[in-house]
């Protein structure tokens, strides 16, 4: 396991020394530690790292208080039940913490996206709107439904920093579930993504990738981009199964390429996918695995097909 400062590098932007951001590359969601009077991490990361961590925010505070999740995706809960167990509090949206902490199937996905969650429960709600005490400021919550129907951003006004989760980042924006989340999601995404805007953030601190030197200029590039998939929802469909795939291709370090196909027909993301595509699971299983070869976000080595992105287990 290669702790995440490996192939980590500190912003160059002009944050506040209470607000420590650092990137890493997948499966995990980047740092950000809210330090100070309240201090408070924003996601957790895959669970693979879940140790490293919580070393990592123990080297910088001594008595986390909270964990605030943007969203129940894997790759930025992984840690809350370690971090739980050792005495922070969770808070994540209504929506999150209703499914959570009740006794809805399939919590963060777990199952339809194959990605494994380490349990826990949330123990702060929290609404659009509402006010929370993180580090050295109270931050603004901030619903940005989307990418996922829970998803938060969190939004500091007297610094203008906004903590964006997968709303958008310096390459890309959140991937939508047309099949679960409904024909309109793309749109509902598109909203969030205007709503933020207006707030014109001097600082954007997504979830993936690297700090966006110019704010304005990355939410104008993610505004185009949530367009296209509200234009093209086939397109939306296909962008949102590379997403799932290359991140399965990664969590395990790929799969052997005779497996593949096997691995794809039996995932429910699948399923959902070829039946908007109006295509059987196993033609879209080789088309994702011969578009993602053409395009060069997979390759095979070693008789396993692997993800050609920067990541680290
Ligand atoms: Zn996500």
């Amino acid at each position: 396991m290669t702790p995440p400062s490996s192939h980590a590098s500190e912003p160059e932007g002009d944050l506040p020394d209470w607000i420590v951001w650092q990137q890493r590359p997948f499966p995990d969601a980047n740092l950000l530690l809210l330090n100070g009077a309240t201090p408070a991490l924003i996601d957790s990361g895959y669970r693979s790292h879940a140790t490293a961590t919580v070393d990592w925010v123990a080297r910088r505070t001594r008595d986390l208080e909270l964990v605030v999740n943007t969203h129940w995706h894997s790759d930025h809960v992984g840690g809350n039940a370690l971090l739980q167990h050792r005495g922070a509090g969770i808070a994540a949206s209504v929506v999150d913490a209703e499914a959570l902490n009740g006794d809805a199937p399939d919590c963060c996905l777990s199952k339809y996206l194959d990605q494994p969650v380490d349990p826990y429960v949330v123990d702060q709600p929290l609404a659009d709107g509402d006010i929370i005490r993180l580090g050295n400021a109270d931050w603004q919550v901030v619903a940005t439904p989307g990418h996922t129907p829970g998803h938060l951003a969190f939004w500091q006004p007297e610094e203008r920093v906004l903590a964006v989760g997968d709303l958008l980042s310096t390459y890309d924006v959140g991937w939508v579930n047309l099949a679960l989340d409904g024909p309109a999601v793309a749109a509902t995404a598109l909203e969030s993504l205007q709503r933020v805007t207006d707030l014109q953030p001097r600082t954007l601190l997504p979830a993936h990738g690297a700090l966006p030197r110019d704010s304005a200029a990355a939410l104008d590039a993610a505004l185009r981009r949530a367009q296209r998939l509200v234009d093209d929802p086939t397109g939306a469909v296909w962008y949102g199964a590379r997403r799932i795939f290359a991140f399965a291709l990664m969590i395990r370090h790929g799969i052997a390429t005779s497996q593949v196909e096997d691995y794809l027909v039996a995932r429910d993301w699948v399923l959902d996918a070829a039946r908007l595509l109006e295509l059987e699971p196993v033609e879209l299983a080789r088309e994702l695995v011969a578009s993602m070869t053409a395009s060069g976000a997979v390759a095979v080595s070693d008789g396993q097909l692997r993800a050609t992105a920067d990541y680290s287990l």
